[in-house]
């Protein structure tokens, strides 16, 4: 009998026990990887384990294992998740809300001035109908930025899809069409502009050359204000929800 035939396929993950807690560890099996690596995305808190097609499963167990202090620092270090339920506080357009439940039907409704959010319905569909709130809100700025631009601009996209994207806030295909991030609604409105002043660039200019730039700039009074913004605190952006 043949090694290969022996090997039972690999599971998703593995769960490793660290000082009373205990960690599950996604398992990635990679023929191009050399050595085992693991990572912790500061996004999700997810805690991934990579390793090369020839390493066994015990292997990358007892490396795992002997990383469990290094895996529950990186995880203390993350900032907490926020969900979407009442009593949270979630911010919209940079401006903080207290999620509230509220009598009757419809939609959820913000009132900045109060720094409510209160959403109608039974608890366990909170979660659904804020993130609903967020991409319609998210929808309405993106097309009011869209229509502002694409008259500056002179050219409008083909279409403009949202999606919930963990490595980029926004992208252009070479066809002319945008993505954005809906968690863009979260961030102070210069910052979701900017983001769509710089696609709506890309429809012109398909490069980060110094030509882009000048026209970014020249569409957009903000640039360097949001880039700073994202910098320092869109990461922060995926702990909500
Ligand atoms: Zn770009």
């Amino acid at each position: 009998m043949t090694r290969a035939l022996l090997r039972r396929p690999d599971p998703d993950h593995i769960e490793i026990a660290h000082d009373g807690q205990s960690f599950r560890v996604a398992i990635l099996r990679r023929p191009t990887a050399r050595r085992l690596t693991l990572r912790v995305s500061s996004a999700t808190g997810a805690v991934v384990l990579t390793l090369p097609t020839r390493s066994s499963l015990a292997t990358a167990q007892k490396f795992a294992q002997s990383h469990g202090g290094w895996i529950a620092a990186r995880l203390a270090k993350l900032p907490e998740r926020v969900p979407f339920t009442v009593g949270c506080i979630i911010p919209v357009r940079g401006v903080p809300l207290r999620i509230l439940a509220r009598e009757g039907r419809g939609a959820a409704e913000a009132d900045a001035e109060n720094g409510t959010l209160a959403v109608p319905g039974e608890a366990a569909h909170t979660p659904r109908r804020v993130r609903e709130f967020l991409v319609r809100e998210a929808r309405r700025d993106l097309s009011l930025s869209v229509a502002t631009y694409s008259a500056r601009l002179g050219q409008r996209p083909a279409r403009v899809t949202l999606r919930d994207t963990r490595s980029r806030w926004g992208s252009c295909t070479a066809r002319g069409e945008l993505n954005f991030s809906w968690r863009l609604i979260l961030a102070p409105p210069v910052v979701l502009d900017y983001l769509v002043a710089h696609e709506m660039a890309h429809l012109r200019e398909m490069n980060h050359s110094s030509r882009f730039w000048a026209l970014t700039n020249e569409l957009c009074p903000h640039v360097e204000e949001a880039e700073r913004w994202l910098k320092r605190h869109g990461s922060e952006l995926h702990r909500y929800g």
